[in-house]
This record gives structure tokens, C-alpha cells and sequence, in this order.
């Protein structure tokens, strides 16, 4: 007798399907991820359930039962889908696939569960529970997938070989569950992967780019690059971030090794925020600095410039990996061209008008940017990374006076162009600008303050030193 797992059936949507399934001589189990995570304890909105033949019918009867409206079908995969409450219910019917080696393609054929269970990609999403009322609730485990569970093993049913060159993108799929489960990859399927690394450029840059941010989004995404590293699938598609990777030596100097410093403050990070696109900010932050490496025999190392040329970068990379090229990529671009400026703040004196610029810059973004560069403090002289983080919290203080005294950070000039013109009597030219430039540094600067009244009476200064003549009001 194996394990019955009826007491977490008790979802209405179960006890349904269970009776219809019965009722009509049915064949149909629950399957894979939801399985999965029942066994873990995480919980799971998404259901899958295959049907033995075709799954429309229980899908229609289901639906029907449970008063659901909108059922959508996709007649061609054989496959219905509604959502019930929270949860997304989506019904299949069970396939056998077979693989040519000329096609990227699967022939498709009805199968027994035993052929669907074989086509998933590992023992533990190979797991399905009966659902029909004799035997409710059983769990049918033909690869081991509960010991894998168990032992925190990811694993496939059959060759990892053909696995993996039948379907690449189950290379990254096998790192992203390691690393949000935080599971070992079986030392064979890990080999397949580097083996067949390469055939990972024939899946798109999207449905990688899905499980690249499942990795970036779990607890510790620094163990996803590592295996994606070391098992060169990273090199597919992200060359940039490879040629972090090693230090160079000369003169008995050598600087750090980019790519585990990188991983480091994305782990960092990590820990204060789950924004996708900060934890983005954090593996781009550096990613310049191969190519603005220099070697100095007075200085040793440097990276000039490496902050605004990353920044550069980064359109181009979010383009060419199919991410988003609205203001999300622009947030990313511009924590990356900041990201020394708070850090230059820590080690200099810190001066308000330097504060002020900061937050000018950064705007909205300053608790990020403050954020990303906390994260990005990381030596392995403790009492270094001590006394950088005390400053650093003496420049979070200044930001705050700073901020409440100027509120600068969204600056909107306290004198408009109209103004301006109005004043001296001006058409549109680049006196205009030229005034209204001079304003907005002053009050940067420290010299007037962020008011209308002071840059009214800066304007007129300004005024008489060019020899522009104040119109009077009539
Ligand atoms: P999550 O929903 O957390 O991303 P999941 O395991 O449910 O994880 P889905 O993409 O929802 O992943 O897929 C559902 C199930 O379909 C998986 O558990 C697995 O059994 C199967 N599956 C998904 N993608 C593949 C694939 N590329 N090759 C083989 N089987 C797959
Ligand atoms: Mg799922």
C-alpha cells in the first residue's frame, strides 16, 4: 500500500473532479509542481491535472459543477484552463513525446500516465495523485521522486542526455529549482548540462529570461550562477557577465575577482528587497569594469569609468535578453551610472552640496541607490567594512537634513522660463536656459535656498550683471 495523501485534498475542486472522474469512467491524476509542493509544505495556486485520453470533457464538467463561467480551451494542445477561486485549475490530456533528432518539435501522441510521467523534466515533478474515488488520493512515484525530496535531489526520470538535448531550456529549469529549493543537481544530470550546453541557444531569450529571474528572485541567487557558470550555460547567453569572472595578476598586485564580488552583493541585496529589478541593478552595477581595466604601476588597478560606461550597457543587454526597454530599464541604468556616487560620499568629507546633488540625480530612486550601495560594501577586512558602513550611515543621515531642509529630491526650478522672460522682457533664447541653469546650481551649491523668493532676487543679480533691463509691470 504507498502513501495516500486524501487529507490535503480537501479543496472542493478535488472532491469534485473525483466524482466526475468516477462517474464517467475516467482516468485522471494530479500532477507535477503542485505535487511537488504539497510534499515541501509551499504553497501552490497552480493545479495540474491529467487526464488518461483527453481532458475538455472534465475540464467542461468540472466547470460546470463548481458554476464556474469562463472556461478557456485550447483545442489544438488538448488542453482547458479556469480559475476557481484563487487557484488556476488547468486540465490536460496525458501525452507521450517523441523526439527527432532534425526537429526542435515533439511528435505529440496520447500516452498512458506512466509516457506522461516519463516526459516531465524531474523525478520530483514526475509525481501524481489518483483521482478517482477507489483509489483517491494515491501517490504514484515511478522515479523515486519522493526519496529525491527527500534528500534534496534534482534528478531526471530517464537519460539526462536525451532529456536535456530533447528540450534545453530543462538545463535552466534544473538550476532554477536547485536553487530556489535549494537542492543538489545529481552529478550526472550535471555533467549533461555542461554537455550540452550549447543547444541552449535554440529556446528563446524569453522563456529563458523566465527562469533567469525565478533564480534572481529566490533567496540566494548567487548559487544559480555559480552553476550556470561553472556548467557554461551563463556563456549562451550573458557573456558580459562571464568576463567578470578571475583576477589578473601583475607586479605581485591583483585586483578582485568581479563576478563572485557581483554575486556577493546580489546576495546582499537580496536581503533587503525582493524589487526584481534592484536585484537586476546589482548584477549590472559592475559590469563594465573588464573593459575599463587598466593597470597603473603607481595605483595599481582601476576601473575609470565603469559606472557610465555600464550604464551604457545596459540597454543593450536588456534588449538583446528580450527584458523590458521601458522605465524599468531605465531604473536599472541609472542605479548603475550612481552607484559609486554615495560610496565617494563615505570615503570623502561629505559635503551638503554634494548631498544635494545626489539626491537631485537619483530623485524617488535614493533609497534604492543607498540600498545598492550598502549592498556593494563587501571586503574581507571586517573592520574596513565596519567603518565604511558607519559612514555610510552618518551619509544617510546627512541625505535626511538635507532632504527636509531643500527637498530636492524632485526639483522642479523655483523660477520657470516664463519667468524669466516676463522679467527682462526676453524671447525664447539661450540667455533664458543660461539664467535658469545658474539658479538650480546656486541652489545646488548651497548658495540660496530651494525658494521662489531667493531665486528671485538671484535672478535679478543675475539680470543686472548681463545688463538685462527689468520690464516693468504695467
Ligand atoms: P513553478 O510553477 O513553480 O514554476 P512547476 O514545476 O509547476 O514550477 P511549470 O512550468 O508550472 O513548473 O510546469 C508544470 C509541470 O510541467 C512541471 O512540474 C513538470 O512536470 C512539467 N514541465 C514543465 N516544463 C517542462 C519541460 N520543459 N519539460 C518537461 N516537463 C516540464
Ligand atoms: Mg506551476
Amino acid at each position: 500500500m504507498g502513501t495516500n495523501l486524501k487529507k490535503h485534498l480537501k479543496h472542493p475542486v478535488f472532491k469534485v473532479a473525483s466524482q466526475i472522474v468516477s462517474e464517467q469512467g475516467l482516468e485522471a491524476y494530479v500532477v507535477g509542481g503542485f505535487v511537488r509542493d504539497l510534499m515541501l509544505g509551499r504553497p501552490s495556486k497552480d493545479i495540474d491535472i491529467v487526464v488518461v485520453g483527453n481532458g475538455l470533457e472534465l475540464a467542461k464538467a468540472c466547470a460546470e459543477k463548481l458554476r464556474v463561467k469562463k472556461v478557456s480551451f485550447f483545442d489544438h494542445f488538448g488542453t482547458a484552463h479556469f480559475i476557481y477561486k484563487d487557484l488556476d485549475i488547468e486540465f490536460v490530456g496525458s501525452r507521450k513525446e517523441s523526439y527527432n533528432e532534425h526537429s526542435r518539435n515533439p511528435k505529440i501522441s496520447t500516452g498512458t500516465l506512466k509516457d506522461d510521467q516519463e516526459r516531465r523534466d524531474f523525478t520530483i515533478n514526475a509525481l501524481a495523485i489518483d483521482l478517482r474515488q477507489e483509489n483517491f488520493g494515491e501517490l504514484l512515484d515511478p522515479f523515486e521522486g519522493i526519496g529525491d525530496l527527500e534528500k534534496g535531489i534534482i534528478r531526471t526520470p530517464l537519460d539526462p542526455e536525451k532529456t536535456f538535448s530533447d528540450d534545453p531550456l530543462r538545463m535552466m529549469r534544473a538550476i532554477r529549482f536547485a536553487t530556489q529549493l535549494n537542492f543538489k543537481i545529481e552529478i550526472d544530470c550535471l555533467n549533461s548540462i555542461a554537455n550540452n550546453a550549447q543547444r541552449l541557444n535554440i529556446i528563446s531569450k524569453e522563456r529563458i529570461m523566465t527562469e533567469l529571474n525565478k533564480i534572481i528572485l529566490s533567496d540566494q541567487p548567487s548559487r544559480g550562477f555559480k552553476l550556470l557558470m561553472s556548467t557554461k550555460l551563463l556563456h549562451q547567453f550573458f557573456p558580459e557577465l562571464v568576463k567578470l569572472y578571475g583576477i589578473e595578476k601583475i607586479n605581485g598586485k591583483s585586483h578582485k575577482d568581479n563576478f563572485h564580488h557581483t554575486l556577493e552583493v546580489l546576495d546582499n541585496i537580496c536581503e533587503v528587497t525582493d524589487n526584481l529589478w534592484l536585484r537586476w541593478s546589482a548584477i549590472l552595477h559592475d559590469i563594465a569594469k573588464p573593459n575599463t581595466k587598466r593597470f597603473d604601476d603607481k595605483v595599481g588597478w582601476t576601473f575609470h569609468g565603469h559606472e557610465e560606461l555600464g550604464a551604457r550597457m545596459v540597454p543593450k543587454i536588456f534588449k538583446r535578453l528580450r527584458l523590458p526597454l521601458d522605465n524599468k530599464m531605465k531604473y536599472v541604468q541609472k542605479l548603475v551610472r550612481l552607484h559609486l556616487r554615495p560610496i565617494a560620499l563615505v570615503k570623502g568629507n561629505v559635503t551638503d552640496s554634494a548631498v544635494r546633488r545626489l539626491l537631485f540625480e537619483a530623485g524617488d530612486d535614493i533609497e534604492d541607490l543607498m540600498k545598492l550601495c550598502n549592498a556593494d560594501i563587501t571586503s574581507k577586512n571586517e573592520f574596513r567594512v565596519k567603518r565604511y558602513k558607519k559612514n555610510f550611515e552618518e551619509v544617510e543621515r546627512k541625505l535626511k537634513t538635507v532632504e527636509e531642509k531643500d527637498r530636492l529630491r524632485n526639483f522642479q526650478p523655483p523660477i520657470s522660463g516664463k519667468e524669466v522672460m516676463d522679467t527682462f522682457n526676453l524671447e525664447p533664447c539661450h540667455t533664458v536656459g543660461m539664467i535658469k541653469n545658474k539658479i538650480k546650481e546656486a541652489i545646488l551649491e548651497g548658495e540660496i535656498e530651494n525658494n521662489r523668493d531667493q531665486a528671485f532676487n538671484f535672478m535679478l543679480e543675475l539680470g543686472k550683471e548681463l545688463g538685462l533691463i527689468v520690464k516693468l509691470k504695467a
